[in-house]
């Protein structure tokens, strides 16, 4: 299918990685194993990545990466998934508030907490979401109390992915409510072992408890943990989206791909029409995604377009998935069969990181420049 193959270096270094994993080859975790088994294969995948200078690649030298662009992180992001390596645990430090530090941070965030993000020494969570506040994330109610050196959070975070395991928590909360909705909010950095915090996890109908509930009840946040100044945390909550938008694009497209190629392998007649159909999607899908990375290569900053990408391919993935099962006969009430876990997996993604309709309305009024209705 599709490969990304820009120039003789993008090879070469494709090659390198290629190589570097065949002779690091890592450690399956197996469905039913303990969280603590897959904390322990993940972190220590994430230590070897790093130790071989294959993650976060595309972030400036002085802070452990490589200064290469975003084609060499979507040739890493594609190649892993194609090796079938485990999931990249610290994904938020990684692809969140990693690039945010090196944005806004003070040159003490710096070097506290960038280095141990790429090596998975520390993983972190994301706390923006709330009982009423998702689409409209401005209506976040968790606040932040000024107090004597800090501040005092209390509120609720919920579908906080990995909270159970982070060691650090990036969210944001209210510092004001005069004003517009979204001005009163900061963007802080939490330590997960702060008095005040309580984790209570969320069984998925998949069975696994991948997102939690979060509780803090004043949990005493330092003034230094306040990323760019009080009150500007929607500006930076904001930034933070484009960059995962991007760097997340290129690992999905290969989860597509893997499962396409399982299904052509158990082809049925039948379904022919169908699956050539998804895998004319799949490919046109695929190529926007890479038009928009030849975009940023020549120095455009990821903007609105990534929306596009993550609704084409987060309902993409959901037909191949839908199909995948129908080729393979399954039902719910076989859960446990790889197709059906695809399935229901599929079926978050057009909710996590913004749902397809607000997707399709970045897409209208930013891309399209339609009138707001
Ligand atoms: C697998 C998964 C992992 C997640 N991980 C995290 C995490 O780690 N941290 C975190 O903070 N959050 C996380 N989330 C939460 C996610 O960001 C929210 O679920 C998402 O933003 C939607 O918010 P909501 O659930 O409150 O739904 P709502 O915003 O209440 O939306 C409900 C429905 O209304 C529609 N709707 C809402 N507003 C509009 C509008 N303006 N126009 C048209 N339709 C609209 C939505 O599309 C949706 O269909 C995760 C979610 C999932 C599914």
């Amino acid at each position: 299918m599709i490969r990304l193959e820009l120039s003789d270096q993008i090879s070469k270094f494709r090659d390198e990685f290629k190589a570097w994993i065949k002779h690091n080859q890592p450690q399956k975790v197996s469905r039913g194993s303990s969280l603590e088994a897959f904390i322990e294969v993940g972190k220590s995948w994430q230590k070897k990545l790093s130790e071989g200078r294959f993650i976060g690649v595309h972030w400036p030298e002085e802070f452990g990466g490589r200064g290469l662009s975003l084609v060499e992180e979507a040739v890493i992001q594609e190649e892993l998934v194609a090796a079938s390596a485990p999931q990249i645990l610290g994904l938020f430090g990684l692809t969140m508030v990693g690039p945010v530090l090196i944005q806004h941070g003070t040159p003490e965030q710096k070097s506290k907490y960038l280095k141990k993000i790429l090596s998975g020494d520390e993983i972190w969570c994301q706390g923006f979401s709330e009982p009423n506040a998702g689409s409209d994330l401005a209506n976040i109610k968790t606040t932040a109390e000024k107090v004597d050196g800090g501040f005092l959070v209390t509120g609720q975070k919920v579908w906080t992915s990995f909270a159970q395991v982070a060691d650090h928590c990036f969210l944001i909360a209210r510092t004001s409510s005069t004003g517009k909705k979204h001005e009163g909010l900061t963007y802080l950095l939490v330590p997960m072992s702060t008095k005040g915090i309580e984790v209570r996890p969320l069984k998925q109908i998949s069975g696994e408890d991948e997102f939690n509930e979060v509780f803090f009840d004043k949990v005493f946040v330092p003034e230094e943990n306040v990323v760019g100044s009080v009150g500007n945390g929607w500006k930076i909550a904001i930034s933070t989206l484009m960059y995962e938008r991007v760097v997340l694009t290129f690992s999905r497209h290969i989860q597509s791909e893997v499962a396409l190629r399982e299904m052509l392998q158990d082809r049925k007649s039948e379904f022919d029409s169908k699956l050539a159909l998804t895998v004319a999607t799949t490919c046109a899908v695929r190529a926007l995604a890479y038009s928009h990375l030849l975009e940023y290569v020549e120095g455009k900053v990821p903007g609105p377009e990534g929306s596009m990408d993550k609704l084409f391919w987060s309902e993409s993935f959901q037909e191949i998935s839908k199909l995948a099962l129908a080729i393979e006969g399954g039902s719910l009430s076989e859960e446990d069969s790889p197709a059906m876990l695809r399935y229901l997996y599929s079926r978050g993604r057009t909710i996590a990181a913004g749902t397809s309709e607000i997707q399709r309305g970045i897409i209208a009024e930013r891309v399209l420049g339609l009138p707001r209705v």
